[in-house]
This record gives C-alpha cells, structure tokens and sequence, in this order.
C-alpha cells in the first residue's frame, strides 16, 4: 500500500529582519481590503465575496513598491484569506470575539520561492540576487531519504521544514501493541512486556500546575502580568511534554524497526472521558497531556519507516480474559482475575494481550507461551488436549 509519509523540523535560522516586517504590513494591508468584502445577511451570518478580480486588484496594489519575490504577496493574500475565513466560521458558529488581527510574524514560502540541490536550502528573497541559504547537511537528525520538501515556514528565529516521501507499507514481520495509561505506556514487543515511564511527564506537569497556582494568587493585584505569565509557562510545559513525546516516539520507532514490527493502538476516540472518570485529582494531572499526541507521532514516524499501524477499539480490553473470554474483576492494585479461569495479571498487560489478539484477528502461539512465561509461579499448566485446555490456567493462591 502506497502512502505519503511526512516529518518536520525546527532548525535555527535567523529570518530577514526587512522581509519579516514588509510581510506583516502587506498581510495587515491585505486583511483590511479582505475584511472589507464580508457581507452579512439579514440573520446576521457573515459571507466572504472576494472574487478573481478582486484577488488580481489586491496582488498589484500590494506589488507596489515591493521589492521582495512576488510569490510572497500570493502567499500573504492565501494566509489573509484562510484566517478570515476561519473567523467567518467562528463569527457563523457565535464563537468568534473581535475581528481578525494579523500579529504573527511567520511566512508560508511555497515551493516555488524555493530550490533544494546537494543538501542546500535556497529560499529567494529578492528576485536573482538575494537569498537565504540553509544547509541541511548540517543537522544530521533531518533524514536524507526524502522523496521532497513540503511547504516552509519561516519565523523570526526558526525554519519549520516539512519532508515528504512515498512510503510503501508492507505487512509486518510480527505486530506490537500499546496500551496508554496514565503514568506509563504498557506495550507488548516480540513476546515481551516493555513499560515505558511517563513519570518525567508527570513530573513536568506538577512543576507547572505549582507555577500556575502561584500566579493565579497574583491575578487579582496585577491581572496583565498574570495572563501574560500563565501562557509563557503553559507554551513551556507544552513545548517540555512535546519534547518528552518525541525523544519517546523516536525510541520506540527504532526499536520497532529494527525488529521489523508493525504498531496495533487503541482507538481513541473517548479515551479522555474513559480515563477520566476516576476522580479529579486524576483528572488534574492528566488534563494537559493527549493519548492522541503519542499515537500520532508514533504512526508517523513508524510510516516513515514503512511500517503501518492498526487500530482496534479497545472497549473491555483490560476487563476480558485473554484466555477464556471471559469476564475479568478487579484483584486488588493493578490486577484483573478471570471470574472463570481464575487467571489473574495486571489490568496493562491484559489490555496489551487482547489488543495484540483482537488486532490479529488470532491468538498466536507466540503470544501465549509469552503469557505462560510472564505468569510464572502463578501458573498450574494442565495437560494439552484440545486449544483450549493448551492454555496455561492459573492458581490465585499459589
Ligand atoms: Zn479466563
């Protein structure tokens, strides 16, 4: 199966001062003249009318004294219009506050205002004499393998560059799962239980929530500087977390890859509600970090390495016996025991059993001398005779 893989990177580059300060006022120029061309109807829902000629208008006024590449006033007249009509969106909803404002200093380089040739990066700045050049080769961690470079995106201090490649996804030597919890994320490699820690994380969002209490005291005597504060350490803990999920993913893709495994994950869909639920406490230290952000870097950066990854809903996972079917109750701490077969594990490794069993579609052999193994003492095995009996069945009182 074809499929495009994508990764971007930050790299450290410092953005022409001149062409920074001229996109910025083109786009404020270009988001008056747009603003202009909204309509309302008589229930008050708002219309964009900005049509081919209007667009043609725009460009030449814009293009008057404009020294820099033209395909930027193109790209400003594109954002311009994406972030009004993102607002009219808002505004039709009843969600929108005030008007649109320009206030980022960020520039869209299409691929047109830009060449890529033996690892160097030349972004045009001035038609055929300016440039800004970047050499790629200089951060090893971008791979080299890309098919082609997406669009770009310039800050005052970073380049974000997106790579694409065709990837062709094949079937898997052998299948991983993952079950996502609240402090660690349990997996089942190759036969093996991993727990990956998410205590750093942990760490990192109490840091910030004592911070965050702090500067709640002081909103009531100095209301701006307490906003202000709030969202530098609500960027930095994102940004922290964020780091804390790549270096993770990244880990977990190599191994993946050098085993040859595919990913099977939980479909996510109302995990938040489900984990939740137990208490606020819970629901405090969890608020700030999303399941969903750990299986989105991971798929991607396993599609990258040609790898797919299945999704199975993972309704009852933790609560049914991945040997019997049947149901599973609560054992004290973090074990499951099997109402039937008496077979009791923690509730993150029954999850990752039944994930990898459901995703498969089987119960592979494999599998289950794994759980035979990790049951160790616990387990009586009984003769084989039939698939059934095979299985390892445990004693809770050994
Ligand atoms: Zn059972």
């Amino acid at each position: 199966m074809k499929e495009e893989g994508i990764k971007s990177y930050k790299i450290p580059v410092e953005a022409p001062r001149d062409l920074m300060e001229a996109y910025l006022e083109a786009k404020k120029k270009a988001l008056r003249e747009v603003l202009n061309h909204i309509t309302y109807s008589r229930t008050g829902k708002a219309h964009l009318k900005f049509e081919a000629e209007d667009r043609r208008r725009l460009r030449n006024d814009l293009l008057k004294d404009w020294r820099f590449s033209k395909h930027y006033i193109d790209s400003v007249i594109n954002s311009v219009i994406g972030l009004v009509k993102g607002w009219i969106k808002l505004h039709n909803r009843g969600k929108a506050k005030s008007k649109p404002k320009v206030t980022r200093r960020t520039i869209y380089i299409k691929s047109s205002l830009f060449s890529y040739r033996n690892g160097i990066l030349r972004i045009s700045i001035e038609p055929n004499k300016r440039y800004l050049e970047v050499d790629l080769r200089k951060y090893n961690w971008i791979p080299s393998n890309f098919d082609k470079i997406g669009g770009l995106i310039l800050t005052e201090r970073e380049l974000i560059i997106t790579v694409k490649r065709e990837v062709v996804l094949k079937e898997p030597r052998q299948w991983a799962s993952f079950d996502i919890n609240l402090t660690n994320i349990t997996a089942l490699i190759d036969g093996k239980i991993v727990r990956y820690s998410l205590k750093q994380l942990y760490h990192i969002h109490r840091v910030y929530e004592r911070k965050r209490r702090r500067i709640q005291k002081l909103s009531k005597r100095k209301p701006k500087i307490a906003k202000c504060l709030m969202q530098k350490y609500s960027k930095r803990e994102r940004n922290r977390a964020k780091d804390f999920m790549h270096k993770l993913t990244t880990k977990i893709a190599r191994e993946l890859s050098e085993m040859g495994c595919g990913a099977i994950l939980e479909d996510l869909k109302n995990i938040k509600g489900r984990i939740l639920n137990s208490s606020k406490d819970v629901n405090r230290k969890l608020s700030n970090w999303n399941p969903r952000t750990f299986q989105f870097m991971l798929e991607y950066k396993l599609k990258w390495l040609n790898l797919p990854v299945k999704y199975v809903n993972p309704s009852y996972s933790s609560k049914t016996c991945p040997l019997c079917r049947a149901e599973m109750s609560a054992y004290g701490g973090r074990l499951m025991r099997c109402k039937k077969c008496n077979l009791v594990l923690d509730r993150d490794v029954v999850a990752v059993l039944n994930l990898q069993m459901w995703g498969l579609g089987v119960a592979p052999k494999a599998l289950l001398e794994a759980l035979a193994s990790m049951m160790g003492k616990r387990l009586v095995n009984q003769k084989p005779t039939n698939f059934h009996e095979r299985l390892p069945t445990v004693n809770p009182h050994s």
